[in-house]
């Protein structure tokens, strides 16, 4: 079924270049946070991810996190360095706070991109909010 695949498929959030963005003609890009950002015990932004967030930045893309982490606190403090809003609690797969995103950033569907790791939340959300879904895999510790 279709509704469970993504739109396209990446090793890693570093894959989805900002050349690619802006060819793809992404003007917002909603994010899921664990093991597509960060590792699950990742406490702070890892350097790529800051790399990564100025460089989506610097080619107009707003970055939005939305996940479905409940600890408030911990995802603000994550955050706030990388300058990047971040929607807690989302309850992905419903597609509430992807289109209240969208809404908020006045950015429509066909401009609109969820990435995430997990098509049970971050892949259905995109469908049912009518944007395209992105998958990374499961982020690993690079040694
Ligand atoms: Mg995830």
């Amino acid at each position: 079924m279709t509704i469970f695949r993504a739109d396209k498929n990446f090793e890693r959030f570093e894959d989805v270049t900002p050349s690619l963005l802006k060819k793809e003609n992404v003007k917002l890009l909603l994010c899921d946070l664990d093991n597509t950002l960060r590792l699950h015990s990742e406490k702070e932004p890892a350097d790529e991810l800051q790399e990564w967030i100025k460089d989506c930045h610097a080619a107009g893309v707003k970055v939005v996190i939305i996940s479905n982490n409940g600890r408030k606190k911990m995802m603000q403090k994550f955050c706030e360095p990388i300058n990047v809003p971040c929607v807690w609690w989302a309850k992905k797969p419903m597609s509430k706070k992807l289109t209240e995103a969208m809404d908020k950033y006045k950015t429509p569907p066909e401009y609109t991109v969820m990435l995430g790791d997990k098509w049970s939340t971050d892949v259905l959300a995109a469908k049912f909010a009518g944007v395209r879904a992105w998958k990374v895999e499961h982020r690993r510790s690079v040694v």
